[in-house]
């Protein structure tokens, strides 16, 4: 059933922000190297790398930052892009990755892990895996999938054993037919198993 689009909405903010909170939480722990980049570093680095490009004398620190970034103009705009790439890859601020991600998500189909990644990195410089994992494990159409398939599984083994004791039944039956003399053994254990 469809939830009221509200409530998916509701749902969507919730989850953007826990993502949000979860990503910056695991650069605290271990930093990812410019992956996760809140707004205010995402501005500071941009300066930095405007700083570098003008230098006269190149500092490590500006050798650095020229090395790994570049500034694409678009009209007023700033934008951080990666500097070795081929094609225009773009960093995008961490309040932002949840959207990206989301909007690949949704291109690609529903697609997996490995498909979404692969869609994201042909755009953006810092999306990754884990961070693909943890969207995935928010999307409520993936994780119904994931239950659906996981039932189906399941209810494999039920049938066949279920079918089992009935064929058992049946043989049993027809033994009982078979050989008048011997008497019918409708024990109400037996008799309790086909109801
Ligand atoms: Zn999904």
């Amino acid at each position: 059933m469809d939830e009221p689009s509200s409530s998916v909405q509701v749902n969507q903010l919730e989850w953007r922000e826990r993502f949000l909170k979860e990503i910056v939480q695991n650069e605290n722990i271990k930093s990812s190297h410019f992956n996760v980049l809140t707004k205010d570093k995402y501005s500071d680095l941009i300066l930095q790398v405007e700083e570098a490009e003008k230098a006269q004398i190149k500092t490590p620190l500006h050798q650095r930052r020229l090395k790994r970034f570049a500034i694409l103009n678009i009209g007023s705009v700033k934008k951080l892009v990666a500097r070795s790439e081929d094609n225009i890859k773009y960093y995008i601020p961490a309040e932002e990755l949840y959207d990206v991600i989301d909007a690949a998500h949704r291109a690609v189909g529903h697609g997996g892990r490995d498909r979404l990644l692969a869609e994201t990195s042909l755009k953006y410089a810092n999306v990754t895996k884990q961070m693909i994992n943890l969207y995935l494990s928010m999307c409520v159409t993936c994780q119904e999938k994931k239950t659906k398939k996981k039932r189906g599984l399941v209810s494999k083994p039920i049938l066949h054993s279920e079918m089992n004791s009935r064929c058992q039944f049946i043989k049993l039956l027809l033994n009982c037919y078979m050989f008048r003399d011997t008497p019918i053994p409708l024990s109400s254990k037996i008799v309790g198993n086909v109801r």
